[in-house]
């Protein structure tokens, strides 16, 4: 499938990105390693004037320790993310889950960036023009219907980075830089749980850096996936305990993913988030899973996840 016509720019910094988002009007994408963004321009899922090309900017590209935290540049790849000496001392989930994205050709070219911003995923989304023209345009495509479940009021897609749960759960922070300033958020933030457009993000907006609390962390992610080579989550829970506090995050079923602060790490506290977490997913027929197995691996893979923290996890 051949790439539809637009001007491609390459910027050496935050504030030119932020120049030509304003010249063009909005009718730009940002571009890190266009693992998603790429396929989602062939399918003709987004049609911008402008790609802007955030590759040049060297200070997304760095990670560094300072003040307590360590911070991550959006371009970061996720191998070298994952190879980061400190991501493997004090952040297990964040490594497992970085270990369990796609493979290892993939993590080479995809950004951390552009993992926590890929566009949530349906079965009867991604698809060629002439398939989604001939199946009818749903809410996500501008249309007034969801082709899975019918009557629904919203969009059902599914938010599949592995990623961002595990950073979710180390309270990792965003920040961003636009037209309207520089800000910085509690990463769970910038979801806003809609799937037709799942990001809270001012227009314009760049990511910049992920901050972490610097401090050891016990952790662990379990993925449900068909393909253990190279496969999007069907779910994906992270677990990681700092301080003696337990937070679990879900992700891979829905728009966004969902947080949960464990009372402790006992049974009857594992138990209830496992509960809570399963009433929470309401997955639907759009994945090559069914939607009941899917909800019903939840809170399996939530408390299989404490377990291998607490039992001697990592
Ligand atoms: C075959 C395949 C398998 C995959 N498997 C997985 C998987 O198992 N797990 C998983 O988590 N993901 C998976 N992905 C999804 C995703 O492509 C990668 O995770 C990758 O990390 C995305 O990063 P990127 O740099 O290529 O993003 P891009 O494609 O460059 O960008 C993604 C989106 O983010 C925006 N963007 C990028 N950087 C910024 C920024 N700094 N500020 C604002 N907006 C920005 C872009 O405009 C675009 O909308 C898979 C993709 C493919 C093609
Ligand atoms: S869940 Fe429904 S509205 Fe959302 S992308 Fe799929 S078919 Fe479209």
């Amino acid at each position: 499938m051949i790439l539809p016509r637009f001007e491609y720019k390459k910027v050496q910094s935050i504030a030119s990105a932020i120049a030509l988002y304003k010249k063009h009007k909005g009718k730009v994408r940002y571009l890190a390693g266009g693992t998603d963004l790429v396929p989602l321009l062939k399918l003709r899922l987004a049609t911008p004037a402008v790609v802007i090309d955030l590759k040049g900017i060297e200070e997304l590209k760095t990670i560094s320790r300072h003040g307590g935290w360590l911070a991550i540049g959006a371009n970061v790849t996720l191998f070298d993310l994952k190879n980061d000496p400190a991501v493997k001392e004090y952040f297990p989930a964040l490594y497992e889950s970085l270990d369990a994205t796609s493979c290892e050709t993939l993590q080479m070219r995809g950004t951390i960036g552009g993992n926590i911003l890929q566009d949530v995923r349906c079965l009867q989304y991604n698809k060629s023009m002439e398939w989604r023209t001939a199946r009818g345009f749903c809410f996500k495509m501008g249309g007034k219907t969801c082709n899975v479940v019918p009557n629904a009021k919203t969009c059902f897609a599914n938010y599949c980075s592995d990623n961002a749960p595990a950073l979710i759960t180390l309270s990792a922070k965003a920040r961003l830089s636009g037209p309207g300033g520089e800000r910085t958020i509690k990463l769970e933030k910038i979801f806003n749980g809609a799937g037709r457009r799942p990001f809270a993000l001012e227009a314009g907006e760049i990511l910049t850096r992920i901050l972490i609390p610097l401090k050891k962390t016990k952790g662990a992610y379990e993925k449900l996936r068909v393909r253990d080579s190279m496969d999007y989550p069907l779910v994906g829970v992270a677990v990681s305990v700092a301080d003696g506090k337990v937070r679990a995050c879900v992700g891979g079923i829905g728009p966004e993913p969902r947080v949960y602060d464990l009372k402790s790490a006992n049974d009857g506290a594992v138990n209830e988030a496992a509960d809570k977490a399963y009433t929470d997913a309401r997955p639907a027929s759009n994945t090559v899973l069914s939607a009941a197995y899917r909800k019903k691996m939840v809170p399996v893979l939530l408390k299989r996840a404490v377990k291998k923290v607490m039992q001697g996890g990592k």
